[in-house]
């Protein structure tokens, strides 16, 4: 019977086979403690020299780490191990036999394991992160899809811009030039206005030129849009959402996240509803706090959000930003039209800026005024103005970062490791 790891509770005592690498090994006299994994898991087979052939035990002693085989033996449980279960082996098939691998992620520094990325990703670490990054990800389609949204895909292709234009990819279209999308907003909210509730979930693109341990060029984001719902609305979907992506990871991702040496605590904290700070209030806590440098008008860098977030033990939104460093699709407050309707939400342990939205103006003149003062001409942006003159209702949406939650959700400190191939300033390789 030809199993993977991941089935070996259901074959107790059974005789099973497994295609397996050799995740690592040691030996001593009689007997061989074999590290297999498989993709879906780790388990131990141990080879006693008594058990299996000579030839499968010379093989067992000296199969150089990253061989590939099919290993047969009999499945038990075994307390010790952190997954319940090893085989006895009573046969081991080589399929390839690997050289010399060149790494063993404890000993190698940062550069080298990234130009190893490709191998990297086998470790047992990189392999919880990225079973972490898979579960928000079925968690994500899962609260979505049972709150009636649509799964709609914005293009990446694009000619307009959602964010400001200095972090464009620029790339030719055949004889135009067209941008890599840095968010599918403008595209979300036209579906919003077609099917009411939607979410996307793609890449997005950025030129950010500055190094830091929370930007990628390349990122993936998910972003509903929602028609009919108001910015307080759309905070409370975001603390519904955030808590239960939340829940998932502790409840289905617990080997993981021991191997990660997370702090569950932590993570059972994330539960809505999350506290909320004006940006006015933010300014004076961080006066206070000694920030020389943030006057009122200015946005807040990772140290800021990190300030911001110390007195708290679960994500807050900073909310009501200035109009003027936000996007120019941002609502303004109808009782201050120098602030507008959004609010950043930003995670607990110095993680930063998880979530971003805002409800956007629905008023065509008001709009008509922000195509005026952001230069927006032309038929890029034209068809976006027109989603005001056809039944223009309240709505609201957001984007929350794929790999900046991964992050935080793993406590991992740099957001290079929560993308299978990152792209960042300086790497475009593997
Ligand atoms: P930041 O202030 O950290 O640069 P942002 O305000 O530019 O983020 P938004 O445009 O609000 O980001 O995008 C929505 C979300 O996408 C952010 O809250 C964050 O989670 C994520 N995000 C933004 N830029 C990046 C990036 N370069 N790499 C990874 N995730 C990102
Ligand atoms: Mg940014
Ligand atoms: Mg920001
Ligand atoms: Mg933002």
């Amino acid at each position: 019977m030809k199993i993977t790891i991941s089935q070996a509770p259901n074959y107790n005592e059974e005789t099973v086979t497994i295609g397996a690498w050799l995740a690592n090994k040691r030996s001593s006299g009689k007997i061989a403690f074999l590290q297999l994994r498989d993709g879906t898991g780790f388990m131990q087979g141990v080879v006693a020299k008594s058990d299996v052939s000579e030839e499968a035990f010379q093989l067992a002693k000296s199969m150089p780490q990253e061989s590939s085989m099919y290993i047969t033996g009999k499945i038990v449980e075994d307390a010790r191990s952190p997954f319940g279960y090893e085989m006895q082996v009573s046969n081991i098939e080589l399929i390839h036999e690997a050289i010399d691998y060149p790494i063993t992620p404890k000993e190698h520094g940062t550069e080298f394991l990234m130009d190893h990325r490709h191998l990297w990703l086998r470790s047992k670490r990189q392999h919880a992160i990225m079973k972490i990054r898979n579960e928000i990800i079925r968690a994500t389609y899962q609260f979505f899809n049972d709150g009636g949204y649509v799964k709609i895909d914005p293009p990446i292709l694009t000619g307009s811009s959602a964010e400001g234009t200095t972090e464009l990819f620029h790339t030719q279209y055949f004889d135009e030039e067209a941008y890599l999308s840095q968010s599918g907003q403008l595209y979300m909210e036209a579906a919003a206005m077609a099917f009411g509730k939607v979410f996307s979930f793609g890449p997005t693109f950025r030129a950010e030129k500055s190094k830091t341990r929370r930007h990628l060029i390349e990122f993936w984001m998910i972003e509903p849009e929602m028609a009919f719902i108001d910015h307080e609305e759309s905070l409370e979907i975001q603390e519904q959402y955030v808590s239960f992506i939340a829940q998932s990871v502790l409840d289905n991702c617990k080997l993981e996240l021991n191997v990660l040496e997370r702090d569950t605590s932590k993570l059972e904290k994330i539960k809505a509803p999350f506290a909320r700070i004006s940006y006015d209030d933010a300014v004076v806590l961080l006066q206070e706090k000694g920030f020389t440098d943030i006057k009122w008008g200015e946005d807040f860098g990772a140290p800021h959000e990190t300030a911001i977030a110390e007195a708290y033990d679960k994500p807050v939104f900073i909310i009501n930003y200035p109009a003027e460093i936000k996007a120019f699709y941002m609502k303004p407050d109808p009782e201050r039209s120098d602030v507008v309707l959004c609010a950043d939400l930003i995670a607990p342990e110095g993680y930063g800026e998880i979530i971003g939205g805002s409800q956007r103006i629905d008023d065509l003149s008001l709009m008509e005024e922000r195509y005026q003062q952001h230069d927006l001409t032309g038929p890029a942006y034209q068809w976006y103005l027109e989603l005001r003159q056809y039944g223009s209702v309240p709505h609201s949406g957001f984007g929350l970062g794929l790999e900046r939650t991964v992050a935080w959700l793993s406590g991992v400190d740099h957001i290079r490791e929560t993308i299978p191939f990152p792209r960042l300033l300086n790497r475009l390789y593997p």
